[in-house]
Formats: structure tokens, C-alpha cells, sequence
């Protein structure tokens, strides 16, 4: 549990470039709302036109976490460095395992329009060790709640639960709303959550939330009552309050010592593999920022 009595927060999303004429809508990690439950990261991408010239994201490593990609529109192929080659497509679920450590990379298939998230989990510290996996599903399941649809791509909502395997308590939903009007969204309450909304806006309290604008509810509740604008469709992921984690570019541990050892093996070839296909061409680590706290 966090030290602070946390409390329900609208915060700002920021739109970050990621590379030429490509930026996302990064929720969190935000300066005063690290994680949520286990997730550590909340990338909305799109919608955008990749063009020819697209190379997508080469070969890059991660540690202590576990990736989640799921399309709205769209297509793109996943490799990593178990040997993975994997498309994934509109209503397809990839989750990857870095455990100790893996590399993987994402070529979005040219003239295709990316839309959708990719997001974090951060492994508990018994899993942050294990060996890397990756799981892809062709199907997740769906219910109808109030005016929408829920399609549950991580842990257990409204009586669905996702195939996707995780390591501790955790809910992933997307909720798509066909008519306007509010809905009530049953909540565990050991969970804290974000609610963040992808396309349309939705009313909580008074208050209009579109993509810029996410909501943080924290544990304690048993429902979310909200009002949504027909078409609307908003991400809710939740589960219970992580410990301290560092997050420093694409690792994630609870020691600068195992970001320092993972940086050195990157640079230095070691632990994290090959993804075939692209010849020489990798991420470059940066310099390791002094100072990293768990926070
Ligand atoms: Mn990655």
C-alpha cells in the first residue's frame, strides 16, 4: 500500500513523441501517479497512417516486466528473441514476458492505420526473475454491461476472464460504449484503477474526461458510475497497489544495481538474445540516469 491516503484524481495525459511523425498519449507513469496495481505504463497510440517508410521499433530489451498489446485498428508483427514471429491484429491479444530478460521488436504492417495501447505490467518481485515467455490470443472474452461491451484482456470483470496469464492481481477491460448514458462498472475492492478514455469522453462527477484527461480511482469502492458519450471507449486497468518500483527506459526493477547489470549486457550482447531479422540494427541504451530511487 502506497504511504499516502490516495485519493480519486483526474490526471493530465501527455503526448510524447516516440520517433518521426509518431507520438502517443502516455497516461502513466505521471510524476504524482507512478503505477496502478501492477501496471506501470499506459501508451495510447493512433489513430495514425503508418506509411511505407515505416520501420516500426527495432530490437530493444526489457526486464521485470510483462508487455500488453492489443489493437483497436490496425496490424502489426511481433518478434522477439525466444524466436516469436507473430502478427497481431484487431481483437488479438499479445502479452510478453521479459522476466530476466528478453528482446522483442513491433514492425506495424505498411499503409495500415495503428491504433490501440501498449502497456506495462510490472512482475512481483518472486516473478521479476523468471525465464521470458510470450503469449498470444486470438481471442479474449467479452460481456454486455450497462450501454456498452466490456472485452476483458487481463484477470477477471463481470463474470469474463481473460486467458492471458499474470503474476499477481490484476484487471484489464476495454469498454466500448454503444449508446450515451451511464453505466454502472462493478470494482473490487482491494483494487485501485485508471479509467482512461481512448476515443469519445465520459462524465464522472461532473467532470468531462477525453483522452487528455484520465481518472485514478483508489481501492475501496465496490462500483464507478459512469456517463458516457455513445461511441466512447475508455481502458480500465486496476489491481493491487504495487511495491516501490524503478522504471529507467525499458527496465524495470527495485534496484538501480539490477538496472546497471541489465544496461551492461545489453551493451555487452549478453542475456537478451537475437531477434532475427534485422541485421545489425538495435535500440541503443542511453547513459544510465544517476540517482534512481524506488519510488
Ligand atoms: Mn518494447
Amino acid at each position: 500500500m502506497s504511504k499516502q491516503q490516495a485519493v480519486a484524481e483526474v490526471f493530465d495525459s501527455k503526448l510524447t513523441p516516440l520517433g518521426p511523425g509518431f507520438s502517443v498519449q502516455r497516461a502513466f507513469p505521471h510524476a504524482r501517479r507512478r503505477t496502478v496495481g501492477p501496471w506501470c505504463f499506459f501508451d495510447y497510440f493512433g489513430p495514425a497512417r503508418m506509411d511505407s517508410t515505416s520501420a516500426g521499433v527495432p530490437p530493444h530489451p526489457h526486464i521485470g516486466i510483462q508487455t500488453v498489446t492489443w489493437l483497436i485498428e490496425g496490424e502489426s508483427l511481433h518478434r522477439d528473441s525466444l524466436g516469436t514471429e507473430q502478427v497481431i491484429r484487431t481483437g488479438e491479444l499479445n502479452v510478453m514476458t521479459a522476466g530476466r530478460g528478453i528482446s522483442h521488436s513491433e514492425q506495424p504492417t505498411p499503409d495500415t492505420i495503428m491504433h490501440g495501447v501498449q502497456l506495462w505490467v510490472a512482475l512481483p518481485p518472486e516473478a521479476a526473475s523468471m525465464e521470458p515467455a510470450f503469449e498470444y490470443h486470438a481471442r479474449v472474452p467479452s460481456t454486455a454491461i450497462g450501454h456498452g461491451i466490456a472485452t476483458v484482456i487481463a484477470g477477471s470483470f463481470a463474470g469474463q476472464t481473460s486467458p492471458a496469464r499474470h503474476h499477481s492481481p490484476i484487471v484489464g477491460v476495454d469498454l466500448l460504449f454503444d449508446s450515451a448514458g451511464a453505466t454502472e462498472v462493478p470494482l473490487d475492492v482491494d483494487f485501485e484503477y485508471a479509467v482512461v478514455p481512448l476515443t469519445g469522453s465520459f462524465d464522472w462527477e461532473g467532470e468531462a474526461l477525453d483522452k487528455q484527461r484520465w481518472l485514478y480511482l483508489p481501492p475501496g469502492s465496490e462500483r464507478v458510475t459512469l456517463r458516457t458519450s455513445a461511441g466512447a471507449r475508455l481502458m480500465l486497468v486496476g489491481g493491487a497497489p504495487c511495491d516501490p518500483i524503478i522504471i529507467w527506459w525499458n527496465f524495470v526493477a527495485r534496484t538501480s544495481a539490477e538496472l546497471e547489470a541489465a544496461r551492461a549486457d545489453w551493451v555487452a550482447r549478453r542475456r537478451f538474445g537475437v531477434v532475427e531479422g534485422w541485421g545489425a540494427t538495435r535500440l541503443t541504451a542511453p547513459q544510465l540516469t544517476p540517482n534512481l530511487v524506488a519510488r
